[in-house]
């Protein structure tokens, strides 16, 4: 095992046992007791492989000698005799002025990392200040509540975000000692009124970054260039905070924090608190025969049973065994799905017993969730599906069972949902139920993949010139740029702030850049391209969210079903012009699925890798891609009811990719029939887009690709893979940094799959713009072998500044 599993945690950190162990009902049968059960309800056993994550003792340390006695005390009434030696030690860090992220497991109390050395400061300095930043209000919320509950003298604690009633936001800016955030108040509300915040931060102390690995993509890039906006109106007035910042356990936190903050940071990543045994058995469901698909429509035809089906019927299975079981499902209405299927299994059995399963429903308010988690743990209820890990309590961990519906995409999130099984002391079940895709089917069958590798490096890219031009504007409009700012801002921003003055949004006078508009730059910094729609009610004239430009078309086409805090809806008309959706509530039983046709071509090659035949390149491209159908699919099963035709405007992308080139002698070489060259092509550029998460910490929905037996910008046989986001995410940065062992998991997926002419598990995908045609399987691994044959291994460390 690497460091890097992590399993369970005591709820809080110290010598304590866990407030959980209170439960009321009897232990449930052992861990491999329970995974023989589940695998007797199948005649071909889908366990393909099992893996033993041992116990781990703590490590407890004393109080550091700085840590106040009342600190101690506080702390002590809480259950947390002395910390585990990981936290004394971020703390200490910090508490000395070093910027420090601790980068830790599930439940491994980093909490304690930031709260130490904030609190002692707040209690030794009555003026200092805290600012503390959590990616979503309820964290923000639950965090609130841990410092409240110390109870601690002076402190006055508060929550500031959308919520805040204006009457009690001047109250917090004057008073509040601890405040409590997001990213997204501080760049829309602190930052832009930073006058009235001037008090405040003048006496900032530390800057809390809490949950950072979720600063990813471009919302990590913009987020990257809020917290140097706060720095340099900290400087401007005097002041250098220390960042705390605390992550799930990810590749190289000390890099990435460093890329988030600009500062340089010191990761503490040593997990030294104690956790129990973990079996955690990787599972694919058995195939079962194909379901009749519509006559236009045949491709996409399951061949595997649904994760979703499956993983309600082990929930099910557990349930009934006396298990308290967490599901973990990547989508809102798989949950509700895992939930009622598994329910209905329950009372078939015994009627009643399906009231034990209960669904963490979008829309619920957060005290009710908190119940329900209560109720988990009290062993009331024992079963539970929810979406991902971050909506869930810090207190929901200790659980007998987790089952996770299909890979949530990187390691990272795998073990942090693993994570909340099992506590010291006691065994526990972790199940990993592949869905029918190439890169779970890839890990299933791949362990190593799974449990010998690191888990992933967060990837952000402050340079993209899309979010560091409208970062710079927002900038200017809350204080004249310098010479100075533009090295805080790093890379590019000297270009960026030039094409500002050259688009009239900034004017140049000897003092600095000055922003010439009135009103204030309007950037979203969860990375909107193209002005958001808006979703109105058709019928009310409700206004219930907006999407952003960039997803618009493939979320609100007419006759899409749209999701609102999990009531759904279906899409009557897309207004593009007036920039509005109008949609009605309704609950079909299909999803729908866009599909889009795609162009591209090369503006500028930044890197490449001449390899004989084999080229691989990393530069800038446009994509132009118009959706053109949507299909309609079978929640329950996926299975394909139709595809209807959409009449949807073509649009431009100026984006980053990797592509790799090979000469047509080559290919011939190798066997592969001019002929047969584009499903080749295309069938490795599925796969390779399927593959991709492996490497880089994205999702196949961030990512886009083409290919064509003959481009004419590389005049070469050629697979583009490319960043769904202007500018770019940094994804087909690392995709080029990681591209053999990114390309040589690829060719290893799909030589490996069990099908004969192709299916979902290795190169079909669910959003290709040609309904998966032509694709040729067996030329697919012909293509992988030519490119890796010639590619040298050096590639698989990086570009320097993502090695860093
Ligand atoms: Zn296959
Ligand atoms: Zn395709």
């Amino acid at each position: 095992m690497t460091s890097d599993s992590r399993a369970p945690q005591p709820r809080h950190p110290g010598r304590q046992p866990p407030p959980v162990a209170t439960r009321t009902t009897a232990p449930g049968p052992a861990p491999t007791d329970l995974l023989g059960r589940l695998r007797a309800r199948h005649d071909t056993d889908p366990v393909t492989h099992i893996e033993r994550v041992p116990a781990r003792t703590g490590e407890p340390v004393p109080w550091p000698t700085w840590v106040p006695a009342d600190l101690h005390t506080a702390f002590a009434r809480q259950g947390v005799d002395t910390p585990w030696r990981h936290q004394a030690e971020a703390a200490s860090l910090a508490y000395t002025g070093t910027h420090v992220v601790v980068a830790t497991g599930t439940a491994s109390g980093k909490s304690l990392a930031y709260q130490l050395p904030a609190l002692a400061t707040l209690l030794a300095d009555p003026r200092a200040t805290v600012l503390y930043l959590a990616p979503t209000k309820a964290l923000a919320v639950d965090q609130l509540r841990a410092v409240t509950d110390l109870d601690l003298d002076g402190i006055r604690p508060a929550c500031y975000d959308g919520d805040t009633p204006r009457a009690e936001r001047e109250w917090i800016r004057q008073h509040a000692r601890f405040v409590l955030t997001n990213p997204d108040m501080l760049h829309h509300g602190i930052l832009p009124g930073h006058a009235q915040w001037t008090p405040f931060l003048r006496r900032l102390a530390y800057v809390v970054v809490d949950e950072c690995h979720i600063y990813r993509g471009v919302f990590g890039s913009h987020v990257a260039h809020v917290l140097r906006r706060l720095r340099r109106r900290c400087t401007r007035i005097g002041r250098t905070p220390v960042f705390v910042l605390a992550s799930a356990t990810s590749g190289d936190p000390a890099a990435t924090a460093e890329r988030l903050t600009g500062l340089p940071v010191a990761a503490v990543t040593g997990d030294t608190s104690p956790r129990g045994g973990v079996t955690f058995a990787l599972w694919e469901p058995p195939t079962q025969p194909a379901p009749a698909a519509a006559p236009d429509d045949t491709d996409l035809a399951p061949v595997r049973r649904s994760a979703l089906r499956e993983t309600a019927d082990l929930l099910a299975d557990a349930v009934a065994a006396g298990v308290r079981t967490l599901a973990f499902v990547r989508s809102r209405r798989g949950a509700e799905a895992v939930a009622a299927n598994a329910r209905r299994a329950l009372d078939e059995a015994v009627p009643g017993l399906g009231d034990q399963v209960a669904a963490y429903r979008a829309g619920y308010l957060r005290e009710e969730r908190r119940e329900l988690e209560r109720s988990l743990l009290r062993g009331e209820l024992r079963g539970l599906a929810s979406t991902n890990a971050l909506e869930l309590g810090v207190d929901l961990v200790g659980l007998d069972a987790v089952l996770i519906c299909g890979y949530p995409g990187t390691r990272a999130s795998l073990w942090q949902q693993a994570g909340r099984a099992g506590r010291s002391g006691q065994e526990a079940l972790a199940v990993l139920v592949a869905r029918d895709d190439p890169l779970d089917s890839y890990l299933v069958h791949h362990p190593e993949a799974v449990f010998g590798a690191p888990v992933e490096a967060t990837v952000l890219d402050p340079t993209n010139p899309y979010v560091l031009g409208p970062q710079l504007a927002c900038a200017a409009a809350e204080a004249p740029l310098t010479p100075a700012d533009l090295d805080l801002f790093g890379d590019g921003a000297k270009e960026a702030v030039d094409a500002l003055v050259e688009a009239g949004a900034l004017r140049q006078r000897p003092t600095g850049w000055y922003w010439r508009h009135r009103e204030r730059p309007q950037v979203d910094l969860r990375g909107g391209d193209g002005a958001p729609i808006c979703v109105v009610e058709t019928a009310t004239g409700r206004l219930l969210g907006t999407v952003d430009g960039g997803s618009s078309h493939f979320l609100l086409h007419p006759g899409a079903v749209y999701l609102h805090q999990g009531v759904s809806h279906v899409v009557d008309a897309l207004d593009l012009a007036d920039g509005c959706a109008l949609v009605h509530p309704e609950e079909p039983d299909w999803s729908t699925h866009a599909r889009d046709v795609t162009s591209l071509s090369v503006v500028a090659v930044r890197s490449y890798l001449d390899a004989g035949p084999v080229g691989l390149f990393l530069g800038e491209v446009d994509v132009t891609s118009q959706v053109v159908s949507y299909q309609r699919r079978r929640i329950a099963t996926g299975e394909v009811i139709d595809t209807r035709p959409l009449d949807l405007p073509a649009r431009e992308l100026r984006t980053v990719a990797v592509w790799f080139t090979l000469s047509p002698e080559s290919l011939a070489a190798a066997g592969i029939d001019p002929a047969d060259v584009p499903g080749a092509l295309h069938a490795a550029e599925h796969a390779a887009i399927g593959l991709l998460p492996l490497t880089a910490t994205c999702d196949r929905w961030d990512i886009g690709g083409l290919s064509t037996a003959a481009h004419p910008d590389t005049g070469a046989p050629t697979v583009f893979v490319y960043d769904g986001h202007s500018g770019g995410a940094g994804f087909a940065e690392r995709a080029y940094g990681t591209a053999a062992t990114w390309l040589q998991a690829t060719r290893d997926a799909v030589a490996e799959c069990s099908c004969e002419t192709g299916c979902p598990s290795c190169v079909q995908s669910p959003k290709c713009g040609n309904g998966n045609n032509p694709l040729s399987k067996p030329d697919a691994v012909r293509v992988l072998d030519v490119v890796l044959a010639n590619l040298p291994v050096l590639t698989t460390s990086g570009p320097d500044h993502l090695r860093s």
